[in-house]
C-alpha cells in the first residue's frame, strides 16, 4: 500500500497538468494547514500561486512557505477586515489579469461558541462563524467571476459534521452545512461561465484549527479504527483530490462535496 501513492504522485507530477494555471490559496497558517497541502500539489503540478496570510503575526510562518512554493503573489487577507479580500483580487487582476483556481480553506468561530452547545451559541459568535467560514467563500466567488473568463474552479473545505451529528463539532455543523449548500447554488449560478464549484470534505487532520475542537484526539483515533482504508488522511491526500477537481478529468463535475476520508463517512 505504501509505495503506490508515491508512484501515482510521481506520474501526476510529471504530467504538469496545471502548467499555466493561476491559483489563489487562502488559508495557509503553517506547514500543517490543509491549504498548504493543496498549494504544494497545485505547485508540483505546475500552477502559479497567490498565497495569503491572516495578519502580521501570521506572516513569519506563511512567508517562508510562500517562498518555497515560488508564489508570485503574497498578500495579507483577513476576510473579516473590509476591503482585504478585494485588495487580494485587485492584486491578482493587476499582476495576472486572470484566475483559474480559488481555494478557500478557512474557518473560525469564537472559542466559547465553538466549545459550547449549538443551542447556547451567541448571536455574535454564530454571525462571525458564518461570515468567516461561509459568506467569505461567496464573496470570493463574486470577486473571482470576472477574472475567470475562461472558466475555473472554486473549492471550499467542509467536514462531515455538516451532514451528520459529530459530537463536539457544535455550531460548525450548521455553518459547514450552509457552506456545502452555498457550493451547490454557486455551481448552479456560475455553471454557464464554466466556473465549477466544489466542497472537499477531509477526514480529521491534526491542524491548528482542529485543535480548537474539544476531544479532537478521539476523532483521530476513531478515524483510524473505523475508516475502511484504516489510515488517517494527510494534507497531500486532500491536495491531490483538490487538484483533480480543477483538472479537465473533472470537467463535467460541479456542485459536489467530495470526501477525502479513507471511506470513514460511509460507515454507520
Ligand atoms: P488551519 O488552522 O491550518 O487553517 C485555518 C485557516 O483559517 C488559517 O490559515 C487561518 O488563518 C484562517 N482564518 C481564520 N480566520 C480567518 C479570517 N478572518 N480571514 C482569513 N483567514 C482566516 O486549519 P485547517 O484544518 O487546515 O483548516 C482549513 C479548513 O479545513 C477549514 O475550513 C476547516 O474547517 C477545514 N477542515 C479541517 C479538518 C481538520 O480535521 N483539520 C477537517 C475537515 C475540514
Amino acid at each position: 500500500m505504501n509505495d503506490r501513492p508515491n508512484e501515482l504522485n510521481k506520474a501526476a507530477i510529471q504530467s504538469q497538468i496545471l502548467h499555466g494555471k493561476r491559483a489563489l490559496v487562502v488559508g495557509i497558517a503553517n506547514e500543517h494547514s490543509i491549504a498548504y497541502g493543496c498549494a504544494r500539489v497545485f505547485r508540483e503540478l505546475g500552477a502559479d500561486l497567490a498565497v495569503t496570510y491572516l495578519n502580521e503575526k501570521a506572516k513569519p510562518y506563511v512567508e517562508p512557505l510562500a517562498k518555497e512554493l515560488g508564489a508570485s503573489i503574497l498578500a495579507p487577507c483577513d476576510v473579516a477586515q473590509s476591503g482585504q479580500l478585494e485588495a487580494v483580487f485587485e492584486q491578482i487582476r493587476t499582476t495576472w489579469g486572470s484566475l483559474d483556481i480559488g481555494l478557500h480553506s478557512i474557518a473560525f468561530a469564537p472559542k466559547q461558541d465553538l466549545q459550547g452547545r449549538l443551542v447556547d451559541s451567541s448571536d455574535e459568535g454564530f454571525k462571525v462563524a458564518m461570515d468567516i467560514s461561509c459568506h467569505s467563500f461567496i464573496r470570493m466567488a463574486r470577486l473571482a467571476e470576472p477574472l475567470m473568463r475562461e472558466g475555473g474552479t472554486l473549492l471550499a473545505m467542509s467536514y462531515h459534521g455538516a451532514n451528520k451529528v459529530v459530537p463536539n463539532y457544535n455550531l460548525m455543523g450548521p455553518v459547514k452545512a450552509a457552506l456545502e449548500s452555498a457550493v451547490r447554488y454557486l455551481a448552479y449560478e456560475l455553471g454557464d461561465k464554466h466556473i465549477r464549484v466544489h466542497a472537499v470534505s477531509p477526514g480529521p487532520l491534526k491542524t491548528r484549527a482542529a485543535s480548537g475542537l474539544k476531544d479532537f484526539d478521539v476523532l483521530l483515533t476513531e478515524a483510524i479504527e473505523r475508516a475502511p482504508i484504516g489510515e488517517l488522511v494527510d494534507i497531500e491526500d486532500v491536495g491531490l483530490t483538490a487538484a483533480y477537481l480543477t483538472t479537465p478529468f473533472a470537467r463535467r463535475l460541479t456542485g459536489t462535496t467530495t470526501y477525502v476520508d479513507g471511506g470513514l463517512s460511509i460507515m454507520a
